[in-house]
């Protein structure tokens, strides 16, 4: 196994490029989905079957896990890895965005944010070293600069005036991390929907120079089409040769035309939230299976799906597990979301591979198009 951190590309098709990121905990293939485990868990399910579902690597949030269990307890119990019983590699947010999206009442200077915790009101000081530390303590191997964004739209000055703290907590971030071997360190490109920002930003971090580069302040409300309006350049104004990752995206349909535009890496509370609500992300779309048509329907959610929701049980009783507020009726759907995700990206590596990712996008939003099997 690789003692450092390294980003090797396969295969280009168009803009789109299949690889693997190696790290010493294990090796990630990309285009690469990463389900969200936020205190500690991916709800619902047991970590060997998020493996099961073929995740190489989870993200944690910052955020939650500084509030509760907190760093330096997690540290003191051998690191978030051992904590969790999950052995390969973990991605951490820097807490930035969910202090800016969770928390009523803080402080923003050039210095950091200061918040009252929404579990308990306690007061935190969360700083471009503080992240840094905390994110060390939890072991993470894929550190994200600490960094702000502004909720979408916003005009052009608040933009950059954002984008420009970003790149000087960017460059605390990149002093706080210092050297550390096997670790990466990524630097998160800011500038909403403005090119010209978002190729300053570019600039910036790359000057400074990181491990991988994520493409931040997207999906905070824009739209789809406004997305891909930035994904059209965004990824290119980024070094070629680093990973490139998408934060908080996204929809199945929003995961395939990143990928077409060159983006590498994603993740998404979607499939798991959903998973809870009685919501199944399908190759045929949304189903909900809390909906009454599913109630004597002895069929699968999808004949060829091989996750245990698929292959053991009835929509009749998915339906009735939700329905009850049935504990298995998250697990199930979790999974079966979770699965759908790691198969997509599965198909969208081999599609670039063989050069045939337009035939496969084509037939995604061929099958979507058909929507749900018509109810009995
Ligand atoms: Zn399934």
């Amino acid at each position: 196994m690789s003692k450092s951190f390294s980003f090797h590309i396969s295969a280009n098709d168009g803009r789109a490029r299949t690889g693997i990121v190696s790290t010493p905990k294990g090796d990630i293939r990309t285009p690469a989905f990463m389900p969200v485990g936020t205190a500690a868990t991916v709800k619902a399910m047991m970590p060997e079957n998020v493996r099961a579902t073929g995740a190489d690597i989870l993200l944690g949030n910052t955020y939650h896990l500084m509030l509760r269990p907190g760093a330096e307890r997690i540290h003191n119990l051998g690191g978030l890895h051992k904590f969790m019983n999950w052995d390969r590699p973990i991605l951490t947010d820097s807490g930035g965005f969910q202090v800016m999206s969770l928390t009523d009442l803080r402080k923003l200077t050039e210095e950091g944010v200061k918040f009252r915790s929404h579990i308990d009101g306690t007061e935190y000081n969360l700083t471009p070293e503080r992240s840094m530390e905390i994110q060390r303590l939890l072991g993470s191997d894929i550190v994200m600069c600490f960094d702000e964004c502004p909720a979408l739209p916003a005009d052009r000055a608040r933009i950059n005036e954002s984008m420009q703290l970003s790149m000087r907590w960017a460059q605390r971030s990149r002093d706080a991390f210092g050297d550390r071997p096997g670790y990466a360190l990524f630097g998160i490109q800011q500038g909403g929907l403005e090119q010209d920002f978002r190729e300053e930003s570019a600039e910036a971090l790359e000057k400074i120079g990181f491990d991988g580069y994520a493409i931040g302040g997207l999906a905070v409300g824009e739209g789809q089409d406004a997305m891909f309006g930035v994904l059209d350049y965004a990824p290119n104004q980024l070094p070629v040769e680093k990973p490139r990752y998408l934060m908080g995206v996204g929809k199945p349909d929003d995961i395939v035309g990143a990928v077409q535009r060159g983006v590498d890496m994603f993740d998404c509370v979607l499939p798991s939230r959903s998973g809870r609500t009685g919501q199944a992300l399908t190759r045929h779309g949304a189903v909900n299976l809390r909906n009454a048509r599913h109630k004597d329907d002895l069929r699968p959610l999808d004949e060829n799906c091989t996750c245990p929701a698929c292959s053991n049980y009835s929509r009749a009783y998915l339906h009735h597990v939700h329905k009850a507020g049935e504990i298995i009726g998250s697990m199930l759907l979790t999974w079966h979301n979770l699965h759908y995700y790691q198969e997509l990206m599965q198909g969208l590596r081999d599609a670039i591979a063989a050069g045939q990712l337009d035939a496969f996008v084509a037939q995604f939003h061929a099958t979507r198009a058909q929507g749900d099997i018509d109810p009995l």
